[in-house]
């Protein structure tokens, strides 16, 4: 049970409103803002050290006229199944995309397939990551696969076509048309605009590939973590920056030894392929890639004659991967300023509830790692924010545990469309409009699979409430258990702290309940794909 803070008096008074006009107001249009491996640290409104050097104001427009959830998370924390969890309000064992490597069974029931049914128009537009194609839309244009940065095809009902330009600008572009001219304007809407940045390579799009050039980037506490004190997976894993990012696609650095490159580098690369891999940088044009290796060139020559190691490199590599990393975020933020201003400018913005979100969180150096899959708090959570005006009240924030099964819910809950009982999930919409009394879970389950994949990060679950968290790798059968007030960077477990004894027994028996109400089968695999 939870008591918002709100004062009685006014609650009550307030709870007697919505019932006057609820079922006369039209029902509300839905546009889902949904990014690829989006940090929650690295959008100044959750604050933390880059909130000044790289603000996303747009992003922050959406906290400011709303809500801002503080301890969302995901339960399978990568790329395709929190796609699939978000779209059927179930868990990767039950929509059976445990990994990236699994194509999502279309014929399932979805939320979309749901609102589509009860009068809504629905469209998806940008990366969608799960194989099949989707279903439960209206209309949908969306990234074959990972989707490229720069030129990228398109897949439709049509067939696959390539576009000009740098995917954030075309999937918002496209968002924008589908807004004006293409949807009917009879029905509410849903419009899922998703984007691929700022996935891995992080690759800047034209506008901000000198964004924070001069600038040094404030480091985490924990950049030179050890991994002590912890299970072994925290040392077993293969995602530091120290020793795992690919030279030319991660850290856009050329190879000198390599003759013709270096040929290719003078001349800014026009006659020959270019050095970077075509599939991250996708068909870049003469003039992009003159922009890029202009832009670039700099970072090259700073390396060139100098041999850096240990903290040193690590140093390095952090400043450059969280450089381009931001310029991606930068072209997000500017999307979602066009998508606002776009609602304001058509009358739309009073009666569309936007959700900004990422499909799960992402190391920016904590730990010293990039990547995600860890139930540690960076990649457990993900950014979520919501504006409804009128029903959400602006500049509040929510500290309940909240996961991606509760997006399905929501969405039918607030347009009024009966619930599928098998959604695992639970509507957000007491927290959002602020009810007086409601029930709310105390404990999230989480569960990761994918193993050996990209990262070598151990399979593991867990079970975590709003202050300790229990982590069970299932390989080793190693665990940790975490007190997040003590130790919020989760860097000591106390499992085997006799001053944990209760609590640690407490979650243990958590975590039995939770695997029976989510109908965890007992012959769950361990493990699970190889995919990207
Ligand atoms: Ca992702």
């Amino acid at each position: 049970m939870s008591i918002p803070q709100r004062g009685l008096l006014l609650g009550a008074l307030a709870a007697l409103l919505p019932c006057i006009s609820a079922a006369s107001e039209a029902r509300p249009n839905i546009i889902f803002i949904y990014s690829d491996d989006h940090a929650f640290q690295s959008i100044s409104a959750y604050g933390g050290r880059l909130k000044d050097v790289a603000p996303t104001p747009n992003i922050d427009r959406i906290a400011r006229n709303g809500i801002r959830f503080d301890r969302a998370t995901v339960t399978n924390s990568i790329c395709a199944p929190a796609r699939a969890v978000v779209l059927t309000g179930k868990y990767s064992h039950l929509n059976g995309v445990r990994d990236n490597a699994t194509t999502f069974d279309g014929s399932q029931n979805t939320f979309p397939k749901m609102l589509r049914e009860n009068g809504y128009e629905t469209a998806i537009i940008g990366k969608w990551h799960l194989g099949s194609d989707p279903t439960g839309f209206d209309h949908w244009d969306v990234l074959p696969g990972q989707g490229l940065y720069y030129n990228p095809e398109f897949k439709t009902k049509a067939g696959i076509e390539t576009v000009p330009g740098y995917v954030t600008d075309i999937t918002t572009e496209k968002s924008l048309r589908w807004l004006e001219t293409v949807r009917g304007k009879d029905k509410p809407f849903l419009l899922m605009m998703q984007h691929k940045a700022p996935h891995r390579p992080w690759v800047s799009g034209p506008r901000h590939l000198y964004f924070l050039e001069d600038q040094t980037i404030p480091e985490p506490a924990n950049l030179f973590d050890r991994y002590e004190n912890r299970a072994s997976a925290a040392s077993n894993q293969a995602m530091t920056i120290a020793n795992d990012f690919r030279p030319r696609a991660d850290l856009k650095i050329y190879d000198p030894s390599e003759e013709t490159q270096r040929e290719d580098l003078k001349a800014y690369g026009v006659e020959n392929d270019t050095p970077w891999p075509k599939w991250m940088y996708g068909n870049m044009s003469d003039a992009q890639r003159r922009l890029w290796y202009a832009a670039y060139k700099k970072r090259n020559a700073d390396i060139a004659d100098v041999v850096l190691e240990g903290a040193d490199l690590v140093r390095w590599q952090y400043q450059a991967y969280l450089k381009d990393y931001l310029r991606t975020i930068r072209s997000i933020d500017d999307s979602v300023g066009e998508i606002l201003n776009y609602l304001i400018a058509n009358g739309l913005e009073d009666n569309t509830i936007v959700i900004y979100s990422s499909d799960q969180g992402f190391y920016l150096g904590e730990h010293g790692w990039y990547d995600k899959r860890f139930m540690y708090e960076e990649s457990f959570r993900t950014p979520l924010l919501m504006q409804w005006p009128g029903r959400i009240e602006p500049e509040t924030s929510t500290s309940e545990l909240v996961s991606n099964l509760d997006i399905a819910p929501t969405l039918l809950d607030i347009a009024r469309v009966d619930a599928d009982p098998h959604m695992q999930g639970l509507s957000l919409r007491p927290i959002l409009e602020n009810e007086l009394e409601y029930q709310w879970r105390d404990v999230l389950y989480y569960r990761y699979y994918e193993y050996p994949g990209s990262h070598l990060v151990e399979p593991h679950e867990g079970v975590a409430d709003k202050r300790f968290k229990l982590i069970h790798f299932l390989i080793s059968d190693e665990w940790e258990l975490f007190d997040l007030i003590e130790d919020p960077m989760e860097m000591r477990s106390v499992y085997d702290d006799p001053r944990y004894r209760d609590i640690r027994r407490n979650l243990e028996s958590h975590l039995e309940k939770q695997k029976k109400k989510f109908d965890v089968p007992s012959n769950e695999p361990l493990s699970s794909g190889f995919g990207t």
